[in-house]
């Protein structure tokens, strides 16, 4: 903990060392929330927003407790993961199983194709690689070309688990693109890394409902990488204000649920028979059960994350800090000498260069309903707080 503090505190004397108040005023210059003030009114909002739902889902959660186990049924931070996961089994029985053989890898990529030809007269095409041009021989590369455009980038996939890979869906920039002086532009190189499993001799490599969104995040993106044109390389795509980065990749996410788009490429991978509508709606809904809580937890981080790169000296010790930020912000009592895991999505950053943005998951999530016009009518400003709901 001492090591914290002391992270915290350099921080601190850097960024006034270059005349910025704190570290968190330096850290949000550039993005779009601009200062913590802005930040701190977002999330305060939110969470006056979230808070009755996020109370009910507490509720929900307590009873189920009380149901399973009742000589301890006082909800703890551990449990909220837990029995909000018995919850949606409860209500909708998600099976994977019944998912799975719907969208094979093969579909959900032609998926993709129709989705960004519809949208952006944009597709995509397999090519062959060369010799040593991939770190293993089940790497894929796709030419991203446009219609008026021609060739936009490349997107290698890396999709297949295999040993000693980390298991980590992610996008990553190999060459961003760029306007070199002569006027040619700079193509972008991306890799997009799955962990997806192989095909078997009877069956394509299937994916379940949450391996499909994870496919279409990522390919957001991708497709933020191919679209950039910047006169630099180092501020294209991905490579934006921090809490723009998430905003293409949550709108595929919504996409991937949407039974407008799912309906167009979901197909048994047998019969060809399209998935039904009931098991779509039935996916969607299962994604409401408990999500205030969950977005008040991410406002909780988000707060924390805000409070250790405000004013130094901080009040109080960072413990303190976290314990008084969870009962107040958060709701489920702080256990001494005790750190949830999941609380290392704040920690992590401290240590990558992007500390200080934990409000850009929740920031993305308003942004992309708030921006994209074509999608108000389905999911209009007034009705963003449904999604929580
Ligand atoms: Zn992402």
């Amino acid at each position: 903990m001492s090591r914290l503090e002391e992270l915290l505190a350099s921080r601190n004397s850097l960024a006034q060392l270059v005349g910025y108040e704190t570290f968190a005023h330096r850290a949000l210059q550039g993005t779009m929330a601009r200062n913590p003030e802005t930040v701190r009114r977002f999330l305060d909002l939110l969470s006056d927003q979230l808070s009755k739902r996020t109370q009910k889902d507490f509720e929900m959660m307590t009873k189920m407790k009380m149901k399973l186990n009742p000589q301890n049924s006082k909800l703890m931070p551990w449990d909220h993961p837990y029995y909000s996961g018995v919850l949606r089994a409860e209500r909708y029985n998600i099976d994977p199983g019944l998912y799975c053989p719907f969208f094979s890898l093969g579909a959900c990529m032609e998926g993709l194709n129709s989705l960004f030809s519809q949208l952006l007269g944009i597709s995509l095409y397999a090519e062959q690689t060369q010799r040593g041009e991939v770190w293993s021989e089940d790497v894929r590369k796709l030419a991203v070309v446009h219609e008026t455009e021609g060739l936009l980038g490349y997107i290698y996939c890396d999709f297949f688990q295999r040993p000693d890979k980390p298991h980590q869906d992610c996008h990553f920039t190999v060459r961003g693109g760029r306007r070199k002086e002569n006027g040619e532009y700079q193509l972008p190189v991306v890799v997009l890394m799955l962990s997806l499993p192989h095909s078997t001799r009877g069956a394509p490599t299937l994916l379940s409902p949450g391996m499909m969104e994870n496919l279409f995040h990522e390919m957001g993106h991708a497709m933020h990488s191919m679209l950039g044109r910047t006169r630099y390389q180092h501020v294209t795509g991905t490579r934006c204000p921090t809490d723009f980065a998430e905003v293409p990749s949550i709108l595929m996410e919504y996409f991937a649920n949407d039974y407008r788009v799912v309906n167009q490429f979901a197909r048994h991978y047998k019969t060809g028979q399209p998935l039904p509508k009931t098991m779509v709606s039935r996916l969607c809904e299962s994604k409401k059960v408990c999500a205030a809580a969950d977005m008040q937890l991410q406002v909780f981080y988000a707060a924390l994350d805000q409070i250790y790169h405000g004013k130094h000296p901080l009040k109080k010790s960072t413990t303190e800090i976290l314990k008084e930020t969870q009962e107040k912000v958060y709701g489920l009592p702080y256990v001494p000498n005790t750190v949830s895991r999941n609380i290392l999505t704040v920690l992590i950053p401290l240590f990558l260069p992007a500390p200080c943005t934990a409000h850009s998951h929740a920031y993305c999530c308003i942004v992309m309903l708030k921006e994209f016009s074509f999608f108000q009518p389905l999911y209009s400003e007034s009705k963003v707080l449904e999604i929580f709901s």
